[in-house]
């Protein structure tokens, strides 16, 4: 049984030594294997896994690779595990932690940065300088999981405690993985937009991240909150997640729609979330004088941008990594709150052992798929539904 030494664990909870995990081969190839079960260390506790959500970044570095670096490289072939929107029960306890207990039911952030450079210090983790370097002689300690270290498609991992979310009781599993999703939003709007109640917002691209970003910036008292995009579907989520307006981009100008509905000026703060090659230049233009806009998504080619009319409209221009400065924290409040049902955004449940299926569904969107969560105990939360 596992007892690694100077780890806590309770008879109440018992870890076993090995735990099924898929692991990354060749690009877009998945193997379901038998690991061990990592080792918590100081500042850090051992999650058992209950679900995880996929995201369109985990797609990418199954079939591309970036942003993951594994020891400096490409992730695959190195009997990597990824994902990384988790959450689970805190299992055991590594040397030193008492800030959470075994049984404690947590989601995850996925960056805890090296702690000691300077961006570390400052708070924006997810921009740490040592990304990546966490092996041999370049050990900085950072800690990406899914990114640059093993991450959550699997039944255990070791996570900071600086990366823990405690959650409530009434939240569930597939509420509890999309905190994050809401905690990049919350980043995106408040340390970089710096959003007050009454100003307005355009988001673009009602994706995950998008639709969520709907829902906090309306929680944060944006008015109109107006969210652009091309499929009828999502925006009319984008509605019950609070917009006031959806514009669909096939049907009219998504730049002459936003101005028109906010009196002729354009609006105070663009999230950009759609990564189209377009968007960018379209977000510039619906911006005031003055404006923000937050680059939470990013298009695979180099685009061209009217730089002139950012610098005569004194336009802000902010790129966002992931969701730094603790913004899961306030994300989880609002949700716990029930100031919005992130769960809208959750449309599909896999076992784990169907990861290929589940990824399937949010690669081609079957079904009309946006987060599509897989779960490592759904036959025992089955058993429980049925009793
Ligand atoms: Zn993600
Ligand atoms: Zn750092």
């Amino acid at each position: 049984m596992y007892a690694p030494p100077g780890v806590k664990t309770s008879p109440d909870m018992p870890v076993p030594d090995t735990m099924k995990a898929w692991v990354l081969g060749d690009p877009g190839e998945l193997k379901f294997t038998d690991k061990p079960v990592p080792v918590p260390k100081r500042a850090e506790v051992l999650v058992r896994i209950d679900a995880v959500a996929i995201c369109a970044t985990d797609l990418e570095i199954i079939w591309h690779g970036p942003p993951a670096s594994i020891q400096g490289g490409m992730p695959f072939n190195k009997n990597w595990t990824p994902g990384h929107e988790y959450m689970g029960t805190v299992a055991a306890l590594g040397p030193g932690v008492d800030e959470y207990r075994i049984g404690q039911r947590v989601t995850v952030e996925i960056h805890a940065g090296c702690g000691q450079c300077k961006r570390c210090r400052e708070g924006m983790y997810t921009a740490c300088h040592n990304y990546g370097l966490n092996y041999g002689d370049v050990d900085k300690g950072h800690r990406a999981n899914g990114f640059t270290t093993d991450g959550g498609f699997c039944e255990y991992q070791v996570n900071n405690i600086n990366t823990l979310v405690a959650i409530p009781d009434a939240m569930s599993d597939e509420e509890a993985t999309l905190v994050v999703t809401a905690g990049t939003a919350m980043y995106g709007l408040t340390e970089l937009g710096g959003l007050v109640a009454g100003e307005s917002v355009v988001v673009t691209g009602p994706g995950p991240i998008g639709l969520l970003g709907v829902a906090v910036a309306k929680a944060l008292g944006a008015s109109p909150v107006i969210l652009t995009g091309t499929r009828d579907n999502r925006l009319k989520i984008g509605l019950e997640l609070g917009a006031d307006h959806v514009v669909n981009a096939r049907n009219e100008n998504p730049v002459d729609a936003v101005r028109k509905l906010n009196g002729g000026k354009g609006v105070d703060y663009v999230v950009e979330c759609s990564g189209a090659p377009n968007a960018v230049k379209d977000a510039i233009r619906m911006v005031n004088r003055g404006g923000k806009v937050c680059l939470a998504a990013f298009p695979h080619e180099e685009t061209p941008v009217d730089v002139a009319h950012i610098v005569r409209n004194n336009i802000y221009l902010f790129g966002i990594r992931g969701e730094g400065k603790s913004a899961t924290h306030r994300a989880e409040a609002f949700m716990s709150q029930k100031r919005f049902d992130a769960t809208k955004v959750h449309t599909h449940t896999f076992p784990l052992e169907d990861l290929p299926t589940a990824i399937k569904y949010a690669r081609e969107r079957i079904d009309d798929a946006i987060k599509v969560v897989v779960k490592t105990r759904s036959s025992a939360a089955q058993r429980v539904a049925a009793e």
